[in-house]
């Protein structure tokens, strides 16, 4: 790992110096040994030479010389003129006999002390001294003495010595000078299979150090290709990941070569075009002068949120805000204290939304509040909340303004546009209401019943005569719970302390209990058949207030949602939904209720 450290930081040009050098020397020291290897192996043949070839060659001329002296007497004898061939031996004269013999001998004596010379195993030294011997009694005892007798041309004499003395010492000297002769040869064939021995060793050396030489240029280029191809890779991806949008890769910078470089552009490219990429979105999402969603965020947020809508049934609402004659203001204060009105505006709803909301410009002086995971109620206090915090803001430049708003919660089926018109339906209704006010777009007519469409459009209870049962002593109670349930609304509107809003809840939840109590009384005394189920409902209630007023206490649960639960689902629909089935049983007064125009449900 060390070494694919180094690699990684050194630069590729290096890399590659560093590998063509390292190759270099391999070839060197590669060639460097072919060449010594020669150089030892020519010595070697040298050697072989010098020490078979030369003497070998001596110790033969020598045989062949002795062999030659002997002849040179035979030939002497011929010119015994006793004998049957001088007419056929008479062209050389006696002196030519006795000048080679003497040069022979003086070749053989100047032969064997240079052979001596030599450097010669004690073998061989003991083999010539024995040859040496054996010759001088050869030429001492044999050739001189026939020379002396002949050249008195006693020729009998001269062929005593030749058979008696010459041939047998000849025969002994010739046979040392082979036995030296084998020696020399087997000397030699041990220093030719050292020779060889030594070849052999060179050439594997040779062979050896070419396959290391191989092994290690081909693990230095893996090592170079991998630290070039893995980090090149790994940008051929990060460059494929960009261009097909994905930007969300860490790239990792390993090493600080050319490539490291690369990576190390590549990543600061990537966070750069993230961060225009991401301020580019930013400008083609947001409204210029008030920081707000503009139109196009706003419809790409409300498709994904009405997929939520359909999928997992979460309730979703919105609020259309118009300021209230604006133009007014422009013309009196000016366009440019108009717009910074709006921006204040849109800053102070801002600061009044939770985080899952959002607001957008949906254009000149008209917002849009998107809230996902809101129902109806909930939003439109909200609306009337914030409708209530602008026309208590003072805005410096031009004092106060108010807005009109229109509140719709998406129902299920229902496109955008349609959605969206129900909303700016409301908001036309608030303006022609008289502006300054919210207005709730009713839900379509087949979903609700008289009392989800007061709930519905529940911001003020108004009592209102048609929903009277005829039993005193029920209708008291009804209009004390509208009351308890708009005093406790006027104390949440009004922003009074978390204490005082207790109060308000623990005296409607007071009364709803104690007039369920009385309700059942009178509905036994008048035998209504209903009343063991109306009971029933009325315990299921109680139930739910007991178990959402103790988290309220308790701090879990938030008192837009507790209200939501005492005033619409307990006061607003129970008591003007099925209380009306025992109404006929309520004296006199069979009131049909489902006929009479519902004018209770006002916006205060
Ligand atoms: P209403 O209560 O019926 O809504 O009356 P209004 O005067 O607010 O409504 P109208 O639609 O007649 O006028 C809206 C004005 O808003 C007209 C236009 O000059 C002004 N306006 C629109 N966009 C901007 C803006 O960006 N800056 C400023 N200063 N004024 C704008
Ligand atoms: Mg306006
Ligand atoms: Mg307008």
């Amino acid at each position: 790992m060390k070494i694919m450290d180094f690699f990684n930081n050194v630069s590729i040009k290096t890399r590659l110096w560093l590998i063509m050098c390292f190759m270099a020397l391999g070839l060197l020291i590669e060639g460097g040994i072919g060449l010594t290897g020669i150089v030892m192996a020519n010595k070697a043949l040298d050697a072989a030479y010098k020490d078979s070839l030369e003497p070998t060659r001596m110790i033969s001329r020598v045989m062949l010389l002795m062999g030659d002296n002997r002849a040179q007497i035979m030939l002497w004898l011929q010119h015994d003129a006793d004998g049957q061939a001088p007419e056929i031996h008479n062209n050389d004269p006696l002196m030519t006999h006795t000048a080679i013999i003497a040069k022979n001998r003086d070749e053989i004596t100047a032969l064997v002390a240079e052979y001596k010379k030599r450097n010669l195993t004690a073998e061989e030294r003991d083999l010539a001294d024995k040859y040496a011997a054996a010759r001088a009694l050869y030429v001492n005892e044999g050739l001189m003495p026939a020379v002396t007798v002949l050249q008195a041309a006693d020729y009998q004499k001269a062929n005593k010595i030749l058979l008696q003395k010459i041939n047998p010492y000849y025969e002994t000297a010739n046979a040392r000078a082979n036995t030296l002769l084998q020696k020399i040869l087997e000397t030699s064939k041990s220093g030719y299979d050292h020779a060889e021995e030594r070849y052999i060793l060179i050439r594997n050396i040779v062979i050896g150090s070419t396959l290391l030489g191989l092994l290690l240029g081909a693990i230095a280029a893996t090592l170079l290709i991998r630290s070039i191809m893995r980090p090149l890779n790994r940008a051929v991806g990060h460059f494929k990941d960009i261009a097909q949008g994905n930007m969300d890769e860490i790239i990792a910078v390993s090493g600080r070569d050319e490539l490291g470089q690369v990576l190390n552009e590549l990543s600061t490219m990537q966070d750069k075009l993230k961060t225009v990429i991401g301020e580019l979105d930013h400008l083609a999402s947001t409204d210029k002068l008030t920081g707000s969603w503009n139109r196009r965020r706003l419809e790409e947020t409300v498709r994904s949120e009405m997929d939520r809508l359909k999928r997992y049934d979460h309730p979703l609402c919105l609020m259309v805000f118009d300021i209230d004659f604006f133009k007014k203001i422009n013309d009196c204060h000016g366009h440019n204290a108009g717009d910074q009105v709006l921006i204040e505006l849109a800053a102070k709803i801002r600061a009044s939304l939770r985080t899952s909301d959002s607001l957008t410009r949906w254009g000149g002086e008209e917002f849009v509040v998107l809230c996902p995971n809101t129902t109806l109620s909930t939003a439109s206090l909200l609306a009337e909340r914030l409708r209530n915090k602008i026309a208590s803001t003072n805005f410096p430049e031009v004092e106060h303004i108010t807005v009109s708003v229109g509140v719709a919660e998406c129902l299920p089926g229902e496109s955008w546009e349609q959605w969206f018109k129900r909303a700016d339906e409301a908001l036309y209704r608030a303006k022609s209401g008289g502006r300054n006010q919210v207005q709730i777009a009713p839900e379509a007519p087949n979903r609700i019943g008289v009392g989800e469409n007061v709930a519905a459009n529940f911001v003020q209870l108004v009592w209102h005569e048609s929903y009277e049962s005829g039993n005193e002593v029920i209708d008291r109670e009804h209009r004390g719970l509208f009351n308890d349930a708009n005093e406790l609304l006027a104390a949440m509107l009004s922003g009074r302390p978390a204490d005082e809003v207790k109060i308000f809840v623990d005296t409607l939840t007071r009364d709803v209990v104690k007039h369920f109590q009385d309700e059942v009384e009178i509905l036994v005394a008048a035998g209504y058949p209903g009343v063991t189920a109306h009971a029933a409902m009325h315990r299921e209630l109680v139930n739910g207030i007991v178990a959402l007023v103790g988290r309220f206490h308790a701090g879990t649960l938030g008192l837009g949602e507790l209200f939501n639960f005492l005033a619409h689902d307990v006061v607003a629909k129970h008591l003007l939904g099925a209380d009306r089935d025992f109404f006929p049983y309520m004296g006199a007064r069979n009131l049909d209720i489902g006929r009479k125009e519902e004018k209770g449900s006002n916006i205060g």
